[in-house]
């Protein structure tokens, strides 16, 4: 028997949308993307959801600043945003927002235990969060603005796996449970600057944020294939604070890894309130390395090229500052920085 389109709590909420339902509702704008009200019943108890959240602009000086999106256009950070319910916005901020920023506001080691407590689970579905909205907000965006029928940006991804961060961000409102085999990689390493920057890939879903001296990678639909690909080059890393680049490299290497998981894993979430994986993660699959090199550098050029930090040279299989093979942009490695 096919699940129901909706589970709604006492107050009206959807604690659960089908999937299909969540795409023609929800992610083209005309209903709340969390909670599912339409905008048409509760137009004046709509707000516009900031994609990156207003403190994290506040504290990396973004107002004015502008992001670059898949289809090569620019727009400003603050201009990002999509059609949220009043009650949702509150509800996310006082989940993610609040303690994340209150606890980097006291110290970085205090974010980072936060971040480590219940095996990640908040900045995994923070990450999922960020995404979802990401993803929602290129579903008004043409992949070519110039012409005239163009496809939207957010009609090429992956919406089985954008509905399955809406269920990991809607645990806010649902407190549905999160299976452990359906967690993605999470990596939190330290960064030997205070820079903020932020990257994302929408196929397959990742996201690298920078802040302060932390930088946290996500790879949230993985089944932590990518963690557990390099988890030897991640122990010969643990205790050194690394640069921007480095970081870049980690989460091009993380993104490339998940890319060759093939066929992608696939979640569901069952209206008895668990949120879990269908399949097992193949760990036993070792990717080709010569296929593995050339994911990572088709993506790495790509984000390169995006930032306008390197004009391209065919046949890039891979740049790495990582094992000390090559150095780019002349930056040799640090020595070791004990962290604090
Ligand atoms: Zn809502």
């Amino acid at each position: 028997m096919e699940d129901p389109p909706y589970i709604r709590n006492l107050d009206g909420e959807a604690i659960y949308i089908r999937g299909d339902v969540f795409v023609e509702q929800c992610a083209n704008g005309s209903a709340c993307f969390l909670c599912a009200k339409s905008r048409s019943d509760a137009e004046s108890e709509f707000d516009r959801e900031h994609v990156i959240p207003q403190w994290l602009l506040r504290v990396a000086g973004l107002h004015r600043s502008t992001m670059t999106m898949p289809n090569a256009q620019k727009i400003n950070y603050s201009r990002l945003t999509i059609p949220c319910c009043k009650r949702c916005n509150r509800r996310l901020a006082r989940e993610f927002e609040d303690p994340i920023s209150k606890s980097r506001q006291k110290s970085l080691l205090h974010l980072a235990k936060l971040f480590a407590n219940n095996d990640y689970e908040l900045p995994h579905k923070w990450s999922a969060f960020i995404l979802l909205k990401l993803a929602i907000h290129d579903f008004r965006w043409k992949r070519d603005v110039s012409k005239q029928g163009s496809p939207m940006l957010g009609s090429f991804y992956d919406w089985n796996e954008i509905h399955h961060l809406s269920c990991l961000a809607r645990t806010a409102i649902s407190r549905f449970q999160i299976d452990p085999d359906a967690v993605g990689s999470i990596l939190i390493t330290e960064q030997e600057d205070s820079e903020f920057d932020l990257m994302t890939n929408m196929d397959p879903l990742s996201l690298m944020i920078r802040l302060d001296g932390l930088c946290l990678i996500s790879v949230p639909c993985d089944g932590t294939y990518a963690a557990k690909l390099h988890r030897d080059l991640i122990r010969r890393l643990a205790g050194r604070r690394l640069s921007g680049f480095e970081q870049m490299e980690l989460f091009c290497r993380y993104t490339s890894a998940a890319s060759l998981l093939k066929p992608r894993l696939v979640f569901e979430t069952t209206a008895d309130g668990i949120i879990r994986l269908c399949d097992r993660v193949p760990f036993e699959f070792r990717p080709d390395k010569a296929e593995l090199k050339r994911a990572y550098g088709r993506l790495l050029d790509y984000h390169l090229k995006m930032r306008g930090l390197y004009d391209g040279i065919d046949g890039l299989q891979e740049i790495t500052v990582l094992k000390g093979e090559h150095t780019f942009f002349g930056n040799e490695l640090r020595p070791f920085m004990p962290t604090s």
